[in-house]
């Protein structure tokens, strides 16, 4: 059992009725109540009094996730900097959907991390490339999200360490939705699923890839900082 910390930027829930139908609670709830069975899960957001990432948080926490989208410029330096340090140090990282776009993804990756998109509500199919791997455990071939938001290739991201899903969508586009890279110490996971506006996080197997990645993504030694 990982201690794991939910962040979000808990924006388009409270702005937008069509996201907070879908997550009247906000996306951080719906993971952590994904999460909840397999790891010890607290919640963070963007208007808490530093990020709701201080240092003791951070210092606690063995695997941080992370959806931002319209607010990726408010997040502070100084928060990056300290989340940095901590994947450096070897906390886990799972990144979800337009956490791409993220201060901390991107310094992760030293690259823009740009991507195609469409919001069109378009048939996603999840092909598992590696089916060995943690990530995909408990995972058939395949996973089939009946409407999404279309990412497209080129995806400007370095080449990952480990390519566990790549999707394929109704408009024809595929893009690499799974990619596993270590900084550092630090485990990360890039997974594209989970558009505001689509039920993606209520998924029973989207949710078992989340598990699996705050699992795979933990630090080998738990909690770095102690001792
Ligand atoms: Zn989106």
């Amino acid at each position: 059992m990982s201690t794991v910390t939910v962040w979000n930027e808990f924006r388009h829930e409270r702005e937008d009725d069509d996201a907070a139908a879908v997550y009247p609670d906000g996306i951080h709830a719906t993971i952590a109540d994904a999460l909840a069975d397999d790891h010890e899960v607290r919640t963070a957001t963007l208007d808490e009094p530093e990020h709701g990432l201080s240092d003791d948080v951070l210092a606690e926490t063995d695997v941080l996730c992370w959806w931002g989208h319209v607010a990726h410029d408010e997040v502070s330096d100084a928060v990056v900097d300290r989340v940095h340090e901590r994947v450096l140090d070897g906390m886990g990282l799972v990144v979800l959907h337009s956490g791409h776009f993220a201060k901390i993804f991107r310094r992760l990756m030293g690259t823009e991390c740009d991507l195609q998109w469409r919001e069109d509500g378009e048939t996603e199919r999840l092909w598992v490339v590696d089916p060995g791997h943690p990530i995909a455990d408990g995972v058939g071939e395949s996973i089939e999200l009946a409407r999404t938001e279309m990412y497209g290739e080129p995806f400007d991201v370095p080449e990952p360490d480990r390519l566990v899903f790549v999707s394929w969508f109704a408009g024809g586009e595929v893009f690499r939705s799974g990619c596993c890279y270590r900084r550092g110490k630090g485990h990360i996971f890039y997974f594209r699923p989970g558009h505001e506006t689509y039920p993606i996080y209520h998924e029973p197997e989207v949710q078992q890839v989340l598990r699996n990645a705050v699992s795979w993504a933990a630090p080998v030694t738990k909690s770095v900082t102690e001792g």
